[in-house]
């Protein structure tokens, strides 16, 4: 990439950005620092306030309070046309009239420059589209499409690319390889990207780093792994993959909190609890992801790892789904658990009305406070 390309911009930091409309609070004060460089994914259900954020940083949307800091420059009055920023939209926005190098260079022949060729070709050599140079945009898959668009922003050197659900209107297939086609032309680029998607495996798959916006507020800010394993509210816990959470009480809180749940009692690491009281008495959420937890026929449950949780249960429902066997377990600590298992033979499967017993590593639960509701 240029060496324009990788001039340094700075974070981006928003500092008590909030947006409000007439008595509705779309974005509530918000205080986030992209990282530069970073591939930063905004991930929350519809009208989380995830676009207004975008919005807000591209300089399209003004904010009701706050700071808009790029590196250590205050951005906040700057008109989005003089922000070093560009967004890239889920409709591509392309000129149907013109073909894709009349596309890619628009940006370039508004500002006077004459001679485009060179940026041009090395754009379309970046996004992989430089034999569709001549075509129009009409002659290109939606998926070709929206690189013109990534490639028609980059071409401005921006410091920071802002792409509201860019991928949203590709098909699965299409979307999975638009995912790491981005991954890849940020990595090559080296700028900001700040991705807004409600697709939490898209987020997971592109980002460093994934802020979970719920109501207007940022939930939990993490690498996609940390986030995954380590969730600290229901609504994070379920938003991004299927959670087990079994209710329960705090009986000793000696070493590891021991957790009365559904007549037994279960192990919790206390530095893998994040609920707002840990002391005896106090009432939880464990929660455990399906593939976290083995199964074993209840005749054979002498054969588990001492040290493993264990709920007993019984089988109302299997299905193979290739890469895994997905169970649904009745238990006397949750009416219907998930467990998925990986490798199994089909015909090692446990049926449903097969009496098991749960079990898993400790260290692979997390503890969240029993009050939120279960989204
Ligand atoms: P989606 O994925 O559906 O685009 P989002 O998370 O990006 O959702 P926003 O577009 O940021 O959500 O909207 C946040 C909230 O603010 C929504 O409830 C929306 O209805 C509201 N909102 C957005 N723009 C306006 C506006 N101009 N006037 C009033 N309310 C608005």
């Amino acid at each position: 990439m240029t060496q324009q390309q990788q001039t340094a911009g700075g974070d981006v930091r928003l500092a008590g950005i909030s947006k409000t409309y007439g008595s509705f609070t779309a974005v509530h004060p918000l205080d986030l620092t992209v990282p530069q460089g970073s591939f930063f994914a905004l991930l929350g259900a519809s009208g989380c306030g995830k676009t207004t954020t975008l919005r807000m940083i591209a300089g399209l949307e003004e904010a009701t309070t706050g700071t808009v800091f790029l590196g250590d420059r205050d951005i906040t009055d700057l008109p989005p046309y003089k922000r070093p920023v560009n967004t890239v939209f889920q409709s591509y926005a392309l000129f149907p009239h013109l073909d894709i190098t009349e596309n890619v260079a628009f940006g370039l022949r508004r500002r006077g420059i004459k001679s485009v060729k060179k940026q041009v070709d090395e754009m379309l050599e970046l996004v992989q589209l430089g034999d569709f140079a001549r075509r129009k945009p009409h002659q290109l898959s939606g998926g070709q499409q929206q690189r013109v668009a990534v490639a028609r922003a980059l071409i401005n050197h921006p410091q920071v690319l802002l792409l509201d659900e860019p991928l949203g209107a590709l098909d699965l297939k299409l979307r999975r390889q638009m995912q790491l086609e981005l991954k890849r032309i940020q990595t090559e680029v080296g700028i900001t990207f700040v991705h807004v998607t409600h697709d939490q495996e898209e987020a997971m798959t592109m980002a460093d780093t994934v802020a979970v916006m719920n109501g207007g507020r940022v939930e939990q800010l993490g690498a996609p792994a940390d986030l995954y394993e380590n969730p600290r509210t229901t609504f994070v816990a379920n938003f991004l993959g299927t959670s087990n959470l079994i209710e329960g009480e705090i009986v000793s809180t000696g070493g590891d909190l021991v957790v009365a749940a559904g007549g037994g009692k279960l192990t919790l690491p206390r530095e893998r609890c994040s609920a707002s009281s840990t002391s005896s008495g106090g009432r939880l959420l464990l929660g455990i992801r399906p593939e976290k937890i083995s199964l074993a026929h209840a005749d054979d449950a002498d054969a588990i790892a001492a040290g493993r949780n264990r709920v007993t249960g019984r089988i109302t429902d299997s299905s193979f789904i290739g890469v895994s066997t997905q169970y649904v377990v009745e238990s006397p600590a949750g009416a219907a658990l998930q467990v998925y298992e990986q490798n199994i033979e089909r015909d090692t499967r446990l049926v449903p009305g097969a009496e098991v017993v749960l079990h898993w590593n400790p260290a692979h639960a997390f503890g969240l406070d029993a009050a939120q509701a279960i989204d």
